[in-house]
C-alpha cells in the first residue's frame, strides 16, 4: 500500500474501503460492482505555462471522471506537489460515493495540477490555471463535469477557470466568487457541514458541543471555517494547525486572533496568538472531545490511531484515515463521521449553485443554510441507521448507502449497447 514516496496509495485505500462495504452487500451484482470500481475516464495533460522570469515550465495536470450514473461528474481541483493519478483517482471515487450519500444528482470526478502554489506568483498561477482549463475544456461544463475548489485552489482560481472556459464555450462553473454568479454560502459550505455533522454526532453520543474541546488539523477553507462554527456553538478550539505546525491552548484559542496571525505571517506563531506551539502529530493526539482532520490524506494510520485521545473524529479532509486505523478506532469506541458524509457540505452547496445558475435564481443565505442543514442531518441519520443495523462503523455504513445508490443507478441504466 506504500507508494514510492513512502506515502500510502490513496487508490488502494479507496478500493479497500469498497471491498469492506461490498462484503456486507450480498445482493450487489458483481459485474456492476466491478464496473463502478473502475474510473470511466482518466485524463493526464502535460502543458506549458510562462513563469515571471520569462522561462516556460511544463506541468502535469489530471482530470479523473469516476462515475456519472447518477448525474454529471462533479469534483474539485487541487494544486499540490503530491497530486498524481492515484491521488486524483481515489478522490474522484470518494466524490461519487459522497454525492450519492447526500442524494445529490451528481457523479464523481476530481482533478489537479502537480505544482507548489506557495512558490508561485499570482500571475504564474493564473497562467497555469488558464492553460490547464484550456487543456481540459473539452471534458468539463455544467452538463458534463463541474469543477470546484479544493486544496490550494480558491474562488480566484475558479474565476480564472470560469473566465477561460466561458471565453471558449460561453458557460460558467461553480465555486466562483459571488460577483460572477457564485452561490452565497459556498465558501462556508464544507466547514459548516463539518460542524452540522459533529452536532448530529454529539446528539447521538449524548454530549454537548457547548464547552467541548475541539482540535482541528488544517486551517484552510474547511478547518478555518469549521473552527468558527464550533466556537459560535460554545466549543473550545484547543488546537489548530497548518502545514508548518499548530497552536495549543487548553483553555481555548482565540480563533480570530490565531487565524489573523496565520494570514499575516503565513504560519501560526505561539506568542502572537497567546498559545503554545504544537506539531501536527501532537495535535492529532490532544485529549479532546472532537478531532477534525481537515488537511490531507493518510494522517490517521495504524501507527497513531492507538494514541488518539478524542471521543469523536469528524473528517473534514478526504481520506485522512486509513482502513487499518478505522478498524482500531472502531474497536476503541471512537465515533468517526467519515469524509463522504462529514465534508459533503461542499458538493451540496455546489449543487445549489448549479441549480441557481441554471434557473437564474438567487437563494438567500438563510435558505441555503436551512437546506444544507436539512440534507446533512437527514443523511447522517440514514447512515447511522445502517451502521446500527449492520453493527459496523459509520464509514462502512456510508459506503453501503453510497455504493448501493450508484449501483442501483448503474443497474437501471444497463449496459450500452
Ligand atoms: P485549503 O487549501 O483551503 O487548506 C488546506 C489547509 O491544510 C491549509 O491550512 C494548509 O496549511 C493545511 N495543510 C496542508 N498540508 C498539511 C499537513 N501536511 N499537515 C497539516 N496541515 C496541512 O484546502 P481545503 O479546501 O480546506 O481542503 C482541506 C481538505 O478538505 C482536503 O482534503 C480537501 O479535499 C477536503 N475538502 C475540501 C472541500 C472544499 O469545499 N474546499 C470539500 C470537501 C473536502
Amino acid at each position: 500500500m506504500e507508494r514510492a514516496t513512502g506515502r500510502i496509495n490513496p487508490t488502494d485505500m479507496a478500493m479497500k474501503q469498497v471491498e469492506i462495504a461490498a462484503a456486507r452487500m450480498p445482493h450487489l451484482d458483481s459485474a456492476i460492482l466491478e464496473k463502478i470500481t473502475h474510473t470511466k475516464r482518466e485524463t493526464v495533460v502535460h502543458f506549458p505555462a510562462r513563469m515571471d522570469d520569462g522561462s516556460v515550465r511544463t506541468f502535469a495536470g489530471y482530470r479523473v471522471q469516476h462515475n456519472d450514473a447518477r448525474g454529471p461528474f462533479k469534483g474539485g481541483l487541487r494544486y499540490h506537489p503530491d497530486v498524481d493519478l492515484d491521488e486524483v483517482r481515489a478522490l474522484a471515487m470518494w466524490m461519487t460515493w459522497k454525492a450519492a450519500v447526500v442524494n445529490i444528482p451528481f457523479g464523481g470526478a476530481k482533478g489537479g495540477v502537480q505544482c507548489n502554489p506557495k512558490e508561485m506568483s499570482a500571475r504564474e498561477l493564473e497562467n497555469m490555471t488558464r492553460r490547464f482549463t484550456w487543456e481540459i475544456s473539452p471534458l468539463i461544463g455544467p452538463e458534463r463535469d463541474i469543477p470546484a475548489p479544493d486544496v490550494y485552489t480558491n474562488p480566484q482560481v475558479m474565476a480564472w477557470i470560469m473566465d477561460t472556459y466561458s471565453t471558449i464555450k460561453g458557460y460558467s462553473v461553480p465555486g466562483k466568487p459571488l460577483e460572477l454568479g457564485g452561490s452565497l454560502g459556498r465558501y462556508e459550505a464544507t466547514g459548516k457541514g463539518v460542524f452540522v455533522s459533529a452536532s448530529e454526532a454529539a446528539k447521538h453520543l449524548g454530549m454537548s458541543l457547548d464547552g467541548a474541546r475541539v482540535a482541528i488539523q488544517g486551517a484552510g477553507n474547511v478547518g478555518g471555517i469549521a473552527a468558527k462554527y464550533f466556537r459560535q456553538a460554545g466549543a473550545r478550539i484547543i488546537g489548530i494547525s497548518d502545514s508548518k505546525g499548530g497552536l495549543y491552548n487548553p483553555h481555548g484559542l482565540d480563533v480570530d486572533r490565531a487565524l489573523d496571525c496565520k494570514n499575516r505571517y503565513q504560519c501560526f506563531i505561539g506568542n502572537e496568538a497567546g498559545a503554545d506551539e504544537v506539531s501536527n502529530e501532537e495535535l492529532l493526539q490532544l485529549e479532546c472531545e472532537v478531532l477534525v482532520p481537515a488537511a490531507l490524506e493518510n494522517q490517521i494510520t495504524e501507527k497513531n490511531a492507538p494514541k488518539l485521545r478524542c471521543r469523536m473524529i469528524v473528517e473534514g479532509a478526504n481520506g485522512p484515515t486509513t482502513p487499518e486505523a478505522d478498524a482500531l478506532l472502531f474497536d476503541r469506541g471512537v465515533f468517526l463521521v467519515p469524509d463522504i458524509l462529514a465534508n459533503a457540505g461542499g458538493v451540496t452547496v455546489s449543487y445549489f449553485e448549479w441549480v441557481q445558475n441554471l434557473q437564474e435564481l438567487l437563494w438567500t443565505e438563510d435558505e441555503i443554510s436551512e437546506r444544507l442543514t436539512r440534507i446533512l442531518s437527514r443523511s447522517f441519520s440514514e447512515v447511522l441507521t445502517i451502521s446500527q443495523k449492520e453493527n459496523t462503523d459509520m464509514r462502512t455504513a456510508a459506503l453501503i448507502l453510497g455504493i448501493g445508490r450508484v449501483a442501483e443507478a448503474a443497474r437501471l441504466r444497463g449496459i450500452f449497447p
